[in-house]
């Protein structure tokens, strides 16, 4: 469980299991090769490689490599 300031002033949170905070995101070759292995071996997939969290009232999107932001995006206005 962990909280993160979004910048916007919104305190994330993912102590909910599920919520709507937490993003899992993968890519295309990376969900093909899950699906595969899962449906061959019936193992759980496995979390993402990063962390995505969006906060649902400015819709910023961070990224983190464990506890370490390694990236972040805000909407554009224009
Ligand atoms: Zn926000």
């Amino acid at each position: 469980m962990a909280k993160y300031g979004c910048k916007c002033g919104k305190t994330l949170s993912n102590s909910l299991c599920p919520n709507d905070i937490q993003l899992k995101v993968f890519t295309d070759k990376q969900w093909e090769q899950l699906y595969e292995k899962s449906f061959i071996t019936g193992d759980d997939f496995p979390d993402p490689e990063y962390d995505v969290w969006r906060c649902p009232d400015c819709k910023r999107i961070y990224v983190f490599d464990g506890t370490r932001l390694i990236m972040q995006y805000v909407l554009e206005t224009d």
